[in-house]
């Protein structure tokens, strides 16, 4: 199969592994061996997929499982998606990568022990590609997961200025019954009629505002604004980057009704994690 990719232009915000250095002869070279490799990649299905729980934080109990990609890179090992996101999305290999995602974490879902729901972070490109929808049919299809355990993931910047093809989208696939997440909320400028509007089956809070809880007053006021919200909504909240029993206890003590982080477990191989344990 063959990708059309774009050039790529030097990107800032990309993550300092992979940024080209300034100035460096070998600059281009580094950037065209990248793109080779990512597409030989894509090619081959070289992607693996680790997971990290989600628990209530009321029991203790696992609800869920988050699906993150990793790319075993034979230069740098194995690479995390924060790394190589951005570059995928550039070269126009996203939407492909995230077929395969949600088929492979479907059917990882399938061999669990108990049915959690497993999440899967989904990329805008999948929804102005026109793809999401069948992607998603496909993989429950193929895998014959039990819809209400799958939730997709958007990150809050994706549905900014969201237009219709894509609430019609995201309204469809609930109809399947998926659900749909609004991922990294706090971090973009998601109004809360915003939230009103999309068929959201549950929010993040963002580890930017977890951080310095419990002793910052002003994220503690506006994370407790944001738990009572999605409550008053319907929506389940699940804080993220939990690292400390201080910031699980505040949440708790605040009603978040579940939450992930270092605290419960560090992403790891499928294997790790089909049982309770
Ligand atoms: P995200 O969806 O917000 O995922 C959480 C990220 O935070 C993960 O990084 C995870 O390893 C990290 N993390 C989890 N708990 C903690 C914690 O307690 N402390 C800290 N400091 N970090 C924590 P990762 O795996 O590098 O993923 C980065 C982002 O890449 C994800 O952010 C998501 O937006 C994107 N991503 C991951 N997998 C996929 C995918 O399959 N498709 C797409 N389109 N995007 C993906
Ligand atoms: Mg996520």
């Amino acid at each position: 199969m063959m990708f059309s990719i774009p050039d790529l232009s030097i990107d800032d915000q990309a993550p300092a592994r992979f940024r080209p250095q300034p100035g460096s002869r070998t600059e281009a070279a580094r950037h065209r061996r990248l793109r080779r490799d990512l597409t030989a990649a894509v090619e081959r299905h070289n992607f693996i997929l680790h997971y990290q729980p989600r628990l209530s934080l009321a029991t203790g109990e696992r609800t869920g499982l988050e699906a993150l990609l990793r790319w075993p890179q034979a230069r740098h090992g194995i690479v995390s998606a924060a790394s190589f996101i951005p570059l995928a999305e550039e070269a126009g290999l996203i939407t492909t990568i995230g077929g395969w995602v949600l088929l492979a974490a479907c059917r990882e879902a399938m061999r669990w022990q108990q049915p959690w729901v497993v999440s899967v972070n989904v990329s805008p490109r999948q929804i102005t590609e026109g793809a999401l929808l069948g992607q998603v049919a496909a993989a429950l299809d193929v895998s014959g997961l039990d819809p209400e355990r799958l939730e997709l993931e958007l990150a809050e910047s994706t549905l900014l200025g969201v237009d219709i093809d894509s609430l019609l989208t995201l309204s469809a696939i609930r109809d399947l019954g998926a659900g749909v997440g609004l991922d990294n909320f706090g971090t973009g400028l998601a109004s809360l009629s915003m939230l009103k509007r999309l068929p959201l089956t549950s929010m993040k809070i963002d580890r930017s505002l977890v951080r310095d809880l419990p002793l910052d007053g002003e994220d503690a006021a506006i994370v407790r604004a944001v738990i009572d919200t999605a409550k008053a909504l319907g929506l389940i909240a699940v804080a993220e980057g939990i690292e400390t029993e201080a910031q699980r206890a505040f949440l708790a003590a605040c009603g978040c009704p579940e939450g992930q982080g270092f605290l419960f477990g560090r992403p790891a191989p499928a294997e790790a994690l089909r049982s309770a344990a």
